[in-house]
């Protein structure tokens, strides 16, 4: 496994590999970044996968500060795995070449886009300095986090001509989507985070069969969850799957939520 810190280095050891596949993450590893690594050594030739806790996507200092981190883990996991690259950049390093600033349309200021001012600009920032620099056929990113898919998409994949697998969201046995984040939760709030998500299951194919009454369903499920687990909803939203709209007319649509288990946020999707 070759540990890259610069773009120079990066480059001499990718500027052959024809079928290159891309995990991007932010480290403190767990069996969803493992599933998208797998998925990338079974379709590429080579994997690359790199770690960086990116500051411009986080809207709040505290956050980035505290995000969980575990380096030393982290190289073992991915040496286990019999990772080709990873790439280690810092800030300085990824974020060399100044490019002109990324502007979400109205459209898009939803969801997370609304709660977390800034957020996907970081995200889409560093995204296109990874696009740029790195030729890969595939980039593997995880359904967990659809509407960041769902810019990426949008924004950048067909400027930077890039192909994105999407991979399933992986639960553990609970039914919590894994997330670095879940690092900051002990026993008790994971099994609020378990409830949740089982609740949440059950309440899809409850509005599948009521779609009529989903606005109604979903105000109250809102409430229900906020009063039972005495947690902060910031949003519980059903959107048209292929678009993000609320428009909705067949069954492309995916309950969406984003929720505070005391001051770690959480999000997932069904
Ligand atoms: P992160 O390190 O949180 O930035 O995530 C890196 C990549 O792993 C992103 O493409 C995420 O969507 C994906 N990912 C995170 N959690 C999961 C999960 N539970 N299942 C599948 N993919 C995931």
């Amino acid at each position: 496994m070759k540990i890259l810190l610069n773009i120079s280095d990066l480059n001499k050891a990718i500027s052959k590999v024809g079928n290159l596949g891309f995990v991007p993450t932010m480290g403190m590893l767990h069996s969803g970044h493992i599933s998208l690594i797998k998925n990338s050594k079974k379709k590429c030739k080579k994997t690359l996968v790199s770690i960086f806790v990116n500051p411009k996507q986080f809207n709040k200092t505290n956050d980035y500060k505290n995000y969980p981190r575990n380096l030393k883990r982290d190289l073992n996991i991915l040496k286990n795995l019999k990772v080709d690259f990873v790439f280690l950049p810092k800030k300085s390093e990824i974020f060399k070449k100044r490019l002109k600033k990324i502007i979400l349309n109205k459209n898009d200021k939803i969801l997370c886009a609304k709660y977390r001012k800034g957020h996907f600009e970081g995200v889409l920032d560093v995204m296109r300095q990874f696009f740029r620099i790195i030729e890969a056929k595939y980039t593997f990113m995880g359904i967990k986090d659809y509407q960041q898919i769902y810019l990426i998409k949008k924004y950048l994949s067909k400027k930077y001509k890039r192909k994105i697998i999407l991979c399933p969201t992986i639960r553990d046995k609970n039914k919590v989507a894994l997330s670095s984040r879940n690092f900051l939760l002990n026993k008790k709030d994971l099994k609020i985070a378990s409830f949740i998500s089982k609740n949440l299951l059950i309440f899809k194919s409850i509005l599948k069969r009521n779609m009529k009454l989903r606005n109604l369903l979903i105000n109250n499920k809102k409430k229900e969850l906020k009063n039972k687990f005495n947690i902060k909803v910031e949003y519980l939203e059903l959107r048209n799957e292929k678009n993000l709209s609320q428009i909705i007319k067949n069954k492309n649509y995916r309950l969406f939520i984003a929720y505070y288990l005391k001051k770690v946020r959480l999000i997932d999707n069904y």
